[in-house]
């Protein structure tokens, strides 16, 4: 369902991904982790395209991103992107968070987006907080909508970029309980986090990216138990 080849990205002489070449299987939950700084935002941004790669191809979801000629509101669709910082529509309420996504993007008639919200408000634990703004949500209960949010328009991808990091501590588990039940319904999500305890769980597979490469790729058993490169080990011994 993602295919990327060659992959590189350069701001002015700064070239922050190296040649990445990357598949992930429908189904699949990759997780990926790296020093700050070594690509994996810009990695995830180029995969729906709020950055253009310099070189390299990139295939997901069905869509060709890399051709002239993408259509990608069409491929952003299917693509969901959830950020560290929530990006909810701050002037809407949280029902029409998700409702009016699926109007203007999936032209679907409101009482069926109302009912879909509710359902998907429900799945992520969000009750009786339909009309209220996202500011009198707590940080946990933001991020949830914003899943919810991004599921509402159907995609075949989820993309998460440090979902957690800017959560209390108390609240993360309520959101990687959230992304463990999608994973185990069978979304297939590229995950960037620093959290290892959901990589060792849920992953399928874990990488390693430093400097703007690939540096490590395979189980999490292997990866993070068992890390073939002297760079793995220290950044590991770090966060462990
Ligand atoms: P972190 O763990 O801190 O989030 P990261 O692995 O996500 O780090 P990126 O955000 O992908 O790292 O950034 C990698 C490099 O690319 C950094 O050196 C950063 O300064 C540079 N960079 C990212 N976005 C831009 C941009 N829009 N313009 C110029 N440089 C950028
Ligand atoms: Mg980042």
């Amino acid at each position: 369902i993602v295919e990327i080849q060659g992959l590189h990205k350069r701001f002015g002489d700064n070239e922050v991904l190296k040649g990445i070449d990357l598949q992930i299987a429908e189904g699949e939950v990759v997780c990926l982790i790296g020093p700050s700084g070594s690509g994996k935002s810009t990695l995830l941004r180029c995969v729906n395209l709020l950055e253009t790669p310099t070189e390299g191809t990139i295939v997901a979801a069905g869509h060709d991103l890399t051709a002239r000629d993408a259509d990608l509101d069409l491929a952003r669709r299917d693509i969901g992107m959830v950020f560290q910082h929530f990006n909810l529509f701050s002037h809407m309420t949280i029902l029409d968070n998700l409702v009016v996504p699926q109007v203007r993007v999936c032209k679907i008639p409101k009482a069926k987006a109302v009912a879909e919200a509710r359902r998907l408000l429900a799945e992520v634990g969000i009750e009786g907080k339909e009309q209220a703004k996202p500011s009198q949500l707590s940080g946990g209960q933001q991020q949830r909508v914003a899943i919810a949010r991004a599921l509402a328009v159907k995609p075949r991808l989820m993309l998460f970029d440090e979902p957690t990091s800017a959560l209390d501590p108390e609240i993360v588990g309520e959101v990687l309980a959230v992304m463990k039940g999608l994973a185990a319904e069978g979304m297939t999500m590229l995950v960037v986090t620093h959290e290892m305890s959901f990589a060792r769980e849920v992953a399928d597979r874990v990488l390693f990216l430093d400097g703007g490469v690939i540096v490590e790729s395979g189980p999490p058993a292997d990866v993070l138990a068992n890390p073939k490169t002297e760079r793995a080990r220290s950044f590991l011994h770090r966060v462990l």
